[in-house]
């Protein structure tokens, strides 16, 4: 995705993109983590969203998105479940 460039406002505030939040599956009010390194502020979502259902417990990141635990398995389960798994196809 490209850089966005935003202005912060008098408050403080900065809006995320639609599309970066669409990216993250963020929802209005959704906790954030904020953290200075190096002269830079990383904003970080503070419980991970299921990029799938949407939901935010067991939610594990993969390629740094959110996949619950249900939705894994039931992808997994799309591609064989453990029956095959190692295999490449
Ligand atoms: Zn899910």
């Amino acid at each position: 995705m490209k850089n966005q460039y935003k202005k912060l406002t008098s408050h403080g505030s900065v809006s995320i993109p639609v599309a970066m939040r669409r990216e993250l599956a963020l929802e209005p009010k959704d906790p954030l983590e904020l953290e200075i390194k190096e002269g830079e502020v990383h904003i970080r979502p503070y419980n991970l969203r299921c990029q799938i259902c949407g939901e935010t417990s067991r939610v594990k990141p993969i390629g740094g998105k959110g996949i619950c635990y249900a939705c894994a398995y039931a992808a997994w389960g799309t591609h064989g479940g453990f029956k095959d798994a190692g295999r490449t196809k």
